[in-house]
C-alpha cells in the first residue's frame, strides 16, 4: 500500500492533493492513503476560525471548507491528528475520532485504527508540562487561556496508548519525541535550525511523554511535524518495553529505573525493535512536506480500502473511562508510584475484556456516518471576514461521537466538561440520510443532507458519576440516545447518592473499580455537594 505522509498541513488541502496527483502521474503509481501530522486546520467557517490559536493576520480560511461543503471531495482516504493550529471547537466534537469531511478522518485526542491491516496509532496536540496532568476541562466558547490549553496533550491519552500490547505499524504525533535528534543527523539538523541548539542543550526540544511512548510502543514508523523541517532517525530499542510507569512530570523513568523495577509482571517482552522516525516540513512551495512510503499490508492487496476500529484500543477506552477528568487542575492516574496495590493500573486488555467489547460491535468497520454540524464558509458573501468581529462559537455535539459513546458505553468528555461547569448541553441534530452515495476510488461515503435540529426527549446516559446538581441540569436539556443495558456489569465503588445511582449505569466489565486515594478524593470532589465525580 502506498502511503503519503504530510508534515503540517496548515489548511492547504487542495495543494496537498494536487501534489499527490502530480507524484502519481510522475511515478505512474497510485497513492492509497494520506496521513497528516497535525496543524490540519479543519475550519468550516469564520466562526471556527475564532477558535484557532493564531494571530489575526494569519487567520486564513484556506481550503478545508470546500471538502466540508462537498464542493470538492478528498480523492484519497486521509487520516489526521491535531496539532496546535486547529478548529478546536470542531475537533472537540470528536474526542474519539470521526469524519470531519467525507473521506477525511480525525483520530481524536488519541486513537488507533487499522487500514487494511496496517495499524495506525496517533496522539493530537503538543506537550506543555503545566497542562499535562489536568483534565479535559475546556469547551467553547474559549477564553484566551482555554483556546490554547485545549490542544495541550493530557496524561490520560498517553496512559491509554501505553496500554497497547499489539504491534503498532505507524505512530503519528505533531511534536517530536524528546531526544529523537540523537538518533539521526543532528549536525545537519542544527545547520538548518541552529536555534534548536539551546533547547537540545536543556533537554527541551520535543515532548517528554512522546519520548516515553516511543520507548513503550516501539512502532515500526513514527511520523511527526511541528518543527518545520525534514528529519529522519533510526531508533534501536532496548529489549524490554515497560508499560504503566508514566507517573508524573517529575518522575519520568530513567533507564536505570526501568531495570530496577523490572519484576516481570508488567513487562511485555519484545524482540528488540527498530523505529524509523520521519519528521516533515509544513506545506509550502519548495519545502519537504510530503513523503511517499510503500508498506506491505498484512491483508490481501485490494483496491478497496477498509478503515476499521482497533479492538484493543476500543477496550482500553472502555476500561479506562472512569479515569477521565474534566477538572482544570492536576490529578493522578493509577500507577505503582501513585496508587495503592489494589487499584488496577495495567489496562492492557484481557481476552475476556476484548471479547466483551467485540460483542458490542457487529463488525469493526468505521461507519461512514459523516454529517455536517455547522454552516460552510461562503467566499463571496464573507470575503471581508478578517475585518469583522466574529464571536467565538458555542459548543456543539456531534452525532458521530454520540453514537460511538452509546455503542461502546463511554462518556463524551465535552459533555462532562460542560455538565461539570453547570452548562446546558447543546441540542444535537438529526440528519436525513441522503441515498446519494459518492464513490471514490477507495471508499464509499454517504453524504448527509442539511441537519434538522430536534428537541430530544430522553436522557443521555452518563457512565461517569457527576454531582447531583449537574445531573439535574442535564434533565432540563435532554438528548435522545439509545441506552445500552448491560446485565453483567458490576457497579463502581465510587460513592454516589441514590439519585445518581438511578441515573447512571456503571462501566466496568472486569474488576476495574476505581478506588480513590485520599489525596485524589479532593480532586474528584464536587464543590457543590461533596459527591465524587
Ligand atoms: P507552529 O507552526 O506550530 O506555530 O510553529 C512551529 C514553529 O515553532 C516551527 O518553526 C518550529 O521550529 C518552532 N518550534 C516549535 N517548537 C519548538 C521548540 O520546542 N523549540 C524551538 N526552538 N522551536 C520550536
Ligand atoms: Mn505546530
Amino acid at each position: 500500500m502506498k502511503i503519503a505522509i504530510e508534515g503540517c498541513a496548515h489548511g492547504e488541502l487542495e495543494r496537498i492533493y494536487d501534489t499527490i496527483e502530480g507524484i502519481e502521474k510522475e511515478r505512474n503509481i497510485k497513492i492509497d492513503l494520506l496521513l497528516c501530522c497535525g496543524d490540519f486546520q479543519s475550519t468550516r467557517n469564520v466562526t471556527d476560525l475564532q477558535t484557532m490559536a493564531v494571530p489575526r493576520k494569519y487567520m486564513d480560511m484556506c481550503t478545508f471548507y470546500k471538502y466540508y461543503s462537498g464542493e470538492r471531495l478528498a480523492p484519497i482516504l486521509t487520516i489526521f491528528i491535531g496539532g496546535n493550529h486547529e478548529a478546536s471547537n470542531y475537533l472537540q466534537e470528536l474526542p474519539y475520532g470521526g469524519w470531519v469531511a467525507p473521506n477525511i478522518y480525525y483520530l481524536g485526542y488519541a486513537g488507533v485504527v487499522n487500514v487494511n491491516g496496517i495499524r495506525i496509532a496517533g496522539i493530537s496536540g503538543i506537550y506543555k508540562g503545566h497542562d499535562f496532568l489536568r483534565g479535559h476541562h475546556e469547551f467553547p466558547p474559549y477564553t484566551e487561556q482555554t483556546c490554547r490549553s485545549v490542544y495541550h496533550v493530557r496524561q490520560l491519552e498517553v496512559f491509554r496508548l501505553q496500554q497497547l500490547s499489539g504491534k503498532v505499524d505507524i505512530f503519528m504525533s505533531h511534536d517530536w519525541p524528546r531526544g529523537i535528534q540523537e538518533y539521526g543527523n543532528k549536525a545537519q539538523l542544527l545547520r538548518f535550525k541552529p536555534h534548536f541548539a539551546e533547547d537540545i542543550g536543556s533537554g527541551q526540544l520535543g515532548s517528554r511523554p512522546l519520548e516515553e511512548l516511543l520507548k513503550v510502543v516501539q512502532p515500526t514508523y513514527w511520523f511527526a511535524a511541528h518543527l518545520h523541517c525534514k528529519f529522519a532517525a533510526l531508533v534501536q530499542h532496548k529489549k524490554n518495553a515497560r508499560r504503566n510507569e508514566y507517573a508524573d512530570e517529575d518522575s519520568a523513568s530513567s533507564d536505570s529505573e526501568l531495570e530496577e523495577h523490572d519484576n516481570g509482571d508488567s513487562l511485555e517482552t519484545h524482540t528488540p525493535a527498530v523505529t524509523k522516525f520521519l519528521a516533515l516540513d509544513k506545506c509550502l512551495p519548495k519545502r519537504r512536506f510530503l513523503q511517499v512510503l510503500d508498506m506491505p499490508t498484512r491483508e490481501e492487496e485490494t483496491t478497496q480500502l477498509k478503515l476499521e476500529y482497533d479492538l484493543e484500543w476500543l477496550t482500553i477506552l472502555y476500561t479506562t473511562n472512569h479515569l477521565i477528568s474534566v477538572k482544570d487542575y492536576n490529578y493522578y492516574l493509577p500507577g505503582k508510584k501513585a496508587g495503592s496495590m489494589e487499584e488496577r493500573c495495567n489496562f492492557t486488555p484481557t481476552t475476556e475484556e476484548l471479547s466483551h467489547i467485540s460483542n458490542k460491535f457487529s463488525n469493526l468497520e468505521v461507519p461512514l456516518n459523516f454529517c455536517r454540524t455547522a454552516s460552510t464558509f461562503d467566499p463571496v458573501e464573507q470575503q471581508n471576514f478578517k475585518h469583522l468581529y466574529v464571536e467565538q462559537p458555542k459548543a456543539q455535539l456531534n452525532p458521530q461521537c454520540t453514537e460511538f459513546c452509546a455503542l461502546l458505553g463511554i462518556d463524551d468528555p465535552l459533555c462532562l466538561a460542560m455538565l461539570a461547569n453547570g452548562k446546558q448541553l447543546p441540542q444535537t441534530f438529526s440528519f436525513k440520510q441522503s441515498p446519494a452515495k459518492i464513490n471514490t476510488p477507495n471508499t464509499t461515503v454517504v453524504e448527509s443532507t442539511e441537519p434538522v435540529a430536534v428537541l430530544a426527549t430522553s436522557k443521555r446516559k452518563l457512565n461517569l458519576m457527576l454531582p447531583a446538581l449537574k445531573v439535574s441540569e442535564l434533565e432540563k436539556n435532554v438528548i435522545e440516545l439509545p441506552v445500552e443495558q448491560e446485565a453483567d456489569e458490576k457497579p463502581s465503588i465510587v460513592p454516589v447518592t441514590q439519585d445518581a445511582k438511578e441515573e447512571i449505569a456503571p462501566i466496568c466489565v472486569s474488576p476495574n473499580l476505581k478506588k480513590l486515594k485520599r489525596r485524589n478524593q479532593s480532586i474528584y470532589q464536587s464543590e457543590d455537594n461533596g459527591e465524587i465525580i
